[in-house]
């Protein structure tokens, strides 16, 4: 890449909202998320192709392009240029207005370099110009368009409503998998024939002028094919298998595929299915990832350079390792079972049996530090437990907010947040995270065995909390006196021994707590309650 004299920033936002906006009542919940997520993905694609396209610039001049955000970088513009520019950032905006009821918004930002501003300075610059823009959603659909007035931004009344989403007038009549006849809005009618045509599709082909039959995308023409190859006349293409022509220079080079259970007959596993296979309590577990500090580590890799190239390759690594790696991870045992709902870029969002999606986050960050301590990258994540009929909307609200707990209050004996994991009523930092497993496991095992009734753990967790709460608490000697009239001596044989030393060791440290173990006790009893629990019924 030449020296860098302007950077165009793209930005979809509302995306989490407008992809849950899927009601869980609605039947086929799994599919049409799967497709809407795509749809999500699509858009800011198409977003960034029109983009670059209007300025004339190639696929060179993409940074990157993942989760809704992308960044072009190129020589200097002419105002010619980046008046076509922001033209295209209008007809997108007018599309999703209309198209998503003002759900899904587009911003845009150009920022040129002023003679020597070091690119660090004017990604910033970029950034908080972006910022601006995303303050004021809609504003540049107002005023500088005479074709566009005011009034055109109201919205048709809402009536009658979409019997899914209710934010867009219901237009088509569709009879669902349970047999239900409902009215859909034009959106989730599209999502829903998306859904069925992804399980054996091959190409997504986005065609200019969009053909009568396509579906609508942005200004292009939407279709799904199976074919075994991409259709002659197709402008841009995605690869929903692995394989592709590497020699057709159209497609481009992006996973938007992802991994989600299906049934044998390559339907998607719906969330209640999904409850139904965790370990104990039948419930979901719904988790986000999320690299801390990416900001600092992308200003790191632009410092004293004339171009974005490490940005680049860095931005190009991460996405490769959510996008690629960890979906492909998905596609065997243990993990099949969890819906990847969004990854890329630098997060993601999963839904599964709430055992399998804890397991995973420990993975994930294993595999995450390997590749990414050099470059001074760490992980946060969330996970939030939820009933199978809950709407994932309000699980991943949850998570998101556990998310924002680990990047932002450190953990039980730590100074500094972030590299930090929240779920089970606690934070802890991952150098405990196995501690946090193993000894839930232990417990559990414990507890399968009949060496310890259940009961047990609820009275612990009653001592743990009143410790946490209240480093004065009178608890250690109720702990010394429950732990002395219950458990077996330490000389006992075999993992009758093996529960009273470690209870012996708990009361040592119960008031010190040194340890891990002991400060993040009550998260451990959670898990071993959780996954002792045999329906969701006995407990509140
Ligand atoms: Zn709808």
């Amino acid at each position: 890449m030449n020296a860098v004299q302007t950077i165009l920033l793209g930005d979809l936002s509302g995306v989490q909202d407008f992809l849950f906006d899927v009601a869980a009542e609605g039947g086929g919940q799994a599919r049409r998320l799967r497709a809407r997520s795509l749809f999500i993905s699509l858009v800011a694609e198409v977003a960034a192709l029109r983009l670059s396209e209007a300025v004339g610039w190639g696929r060179s001049q993409l940074v990157f392009s993942a989760a809704g955000k992308f960044l072009l970088a190129g020589p200097a513009l002419p105002e010619a240029a980046r008046d076509r520019a922001r033209l295209e950032a209008v007809e997108i905006s007018r599309w999703l207005f209309t198209e998503t009821g003002a759900a899904l918004r587009f911003a845009l930002a150009i920022h040129g370099l002023v003679n020597g501003q070091p690119l660090p300075h004017a990604y910033d610059h970029a950034q908080q110009a972006l910022q601006r823009a995303k303050w004021r959603p809609w504003s540049d659909l107002l005023g500088q368009d005479p074709a566009w007035p005011a009034a055109a931004l109201v919205l048709p009344p809402i009536s009658p409503p979409c019997d899914l989403c209710r934010r867009r007038p219901g237009r088509h009549t569709e009879r669902d998998d349970d047999d239900t006849e409902r009215l859909l809005c034009a959106r989730c009618h599209q999502d829903g024939e998306l859904g069925r045509r992804l399980p054996t599709a091959r190409w997504l082909e986005l065609h200019a002028p969009p053909p009568p039959d396509a579906m609508d995308l942005a200004g292009f023409g939407l279709r799904v094919t199976n074919a075994n190859r991409p259709a002659p006349d197709a402008r841009f293409v995605f690869a929903l298998t692995h394989q592709y022509p590497v020699t057709d220079g159209r497609i481009v080079p992006r996973r938007l595929a992802r991994h989600i259970p299906r049934h044998p007959d390559n339907q998607p596993v719906e969330f209640k299915d999904l409850g139904a296979r965790a370990t104990g309590a039948p419930l979901l577990g719904v988790l986000k990832l999320d690299a801390d500090n990416l900001g600092a580590a992308f200003r790191h890799a632009a410092q004293g350079a004339a171009n974005l190239d490490g940005v680049k390759r860095l931005s190009e690594r991460l996405d490769d390792f959510f996008a690629r790696q960890l979906d492909d991870l998905l596609a065997r045992p243990p993990w099949s079972d969890l819906y990847m709902v969004f990854s890329g870029g630098d997060d993601l969002l999963l839904v599964g049996p709430w055992n399998v999606a804890f397991d995973f986050a420990g993975h994930v960050q294993q595999l995450f530090a390997r590749a990414f301590a050099r470059d001074g990258l760490t992980l946060s994540g969330g996970l939030a437990l939820v009933k199978p009929t809950f709407p994932i909307r309000s699980g991943a609200d949850q998570a998101d907010a556990l998310l924002e707990q680990a990047k932002t209050e450190p953990a039980l004996g730590a100074t500094v947040p972030k590299d930090q994991m929240a779920a089970f009523g606690q934070v802890w930092k991952w150098s405990d995270h196995a501690t946090v497993v193993n000894t839930a496991r232990r417990l559990a095992e414990w507890v399968r065995q009949d060496l310890m009734p259940r009961g047990w753990l609820h009275t612990l967790l009653d001592l743990a909390e009143a410790r946490n709460r209240d480093a004065a608490a009178p608890v250690t000697a109720r702990l010394a006196y429950h732990i002395g009239r219950n458990y077996p001596p330490s000389h006992a044989d075999g993992a009758r021994g093996e529960l009273r030393r470690w209870a012996n060791d708990l009361l040592a440290d119960f008031d010190a707590g040194q340890r891990a173990e002991t400060r993040l006790l009550p998260a451990i009893l959670r898990h071993a309650l959780t996954a002792t629990r045999s329906t969701s019924r006995d407990e509140p």
